[in-house]
């Protein structure tokens, strides 16, 4: 028996142990003036988890990692890191967390190792300079001016200070924007790495890619709500793979008997719910008939879609309110 007990999920349902929930939010709120930015979510991430918030633009993410980080306080709501506040426990709870800020900030004038060594001077058990600078790809940097590294390198002296004291809970907002490709993969690798010694990641981003290699679970925020949640995998499930081909020879289509015919432009589009059972009786049918499927592709959903449709129903959702907020 834990000494906290077991508890439901508030985001997937699932049945989780207390003692391992390293986040805690229940029912967040957080109000600028009289905007409300963020409308009451609740998660919970366990340790080792790597969480990934996604959202369109201004849809929340920024402030809940802010306040999970203690820089903004919650309007209403509860949030625990580690089991405390962020805000009240700050002293407690920041020598225990590394933090990759959206838009972090530099003494330009400083070298690298110079950036590193102050930071090491303010932190408890850091890693040497060497090791951390070697571990971002960043050793043969040490002795440029911070205002001379690139946008990607900066971000990458980022991460290094935000896993200087190898945190237990690493936040990181937007922590790949403006690397190149092989940059981001390190990235990942060195995010990785972290997550197997055994440290929790709250990670925001755009790369939906980044998202489906690395989370093991993902929330999707749309005004300040969450609007799908859980493993990346289940949450690609909610939609219909696709099969798509150019018909040549014939203008006759089957029927696969889990899918949806939908027409674009001179493509055939199914929807699928079953794609190997449908792709299957469709290839059967081509071959009896000696039918020519030109360009055929088949695919599953991918977290892109899922966000392409959460997104394309919010702009809806805007015009069908806007009537009613008139009069
Ligand atoms: P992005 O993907 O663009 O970074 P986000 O999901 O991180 O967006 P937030 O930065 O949390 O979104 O912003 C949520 C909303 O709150 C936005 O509409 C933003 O304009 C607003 N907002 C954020 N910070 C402030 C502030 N200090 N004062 C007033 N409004 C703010």
């Amino acid at each position: 028996m834990t000494r906290r007990g077991l508890e439901l999920s508030p985001t997937d349902g699932s049945l989780m142990s207390m003692d391992d929930v390293v986040i805690e939010v229940d029912g967040l709120r957080r109000s600028y003036g009289e905007f409300e930015a963020v409308r009451g979510i609740s998660l919970r991430i366990r340790r080792g988890e790597l969480f990934a918030l996604l959202g369109t633009n201004g849809a929340g993410k920024t402030t809940t990692i802010e306040v999970l980080e203690g820089l903004q306080p919650a309007t209403s709501g509860r949030v625990r890191v580690l089991g405390l506040d962020p805000v009240r426990d700050r002293n407690s709870v920041r020598p225990r967390t590394g933090v990759m800020l959206q838009h972090g900030g530099f003494t330009g004038s400083l070298t690298v190792r110079e950036t590193v060594e102050i930071w090491r001077s303010l932190t408890v058990r850091p890693q040497s300079t060497a090791e951390v600078l070697d571990l971002v790809d960043l050793g043969d940097r040490m002795n440029v001016a911070v205002e001379q590294l690139s946008g990607g390198e900066g971000r990458r002296l980022e991460l290094a200070l935000a896993v200087l004291g190898r945190p237990e809970v690493l936040f990181l907002d937007e922590p790949t924007t403006g690397m190149d490709p092989a940059s981001r993969r390190r990235t990942w690798d060195v995010v990785r790495e972290l997550q197997k010694g055994g440290t929790t990641v709250l990670l925001t981003t755009h790369y939906l890619e980044e998202a489906e290699v690395l989370a093991d679970r993902v929330a999707i925020m749309r005004g300040g709500n969450i609007v799908a949640t859980g493993a990346p995998e289940d949450v690609v499930r909610t939609l219909p793979a696709r099969i798509s081909f150019r018909l040549l020879g014939t203008d006759v289509l089957p029927d696969l008997p889990h899918a949806t015919r939908l027409v674009d432009g001179d493509r055939v589009v199914y929807e699928s719910r079953q794609l190997q059972a449908d792709l299957t009786r469709l290839l059967e049918w081509a071959n009896a008939g000696d039918i020519r499927l030109a360009a055929l592709s088949a695919r599953p959903a991918t977290l892109e879609d899922v966000f392409l449709d959460i997104a394309a129903d919010h702009d809806l959702t805007d015009q069908l309110a806007e009537p009613e907020a008139v009069r």
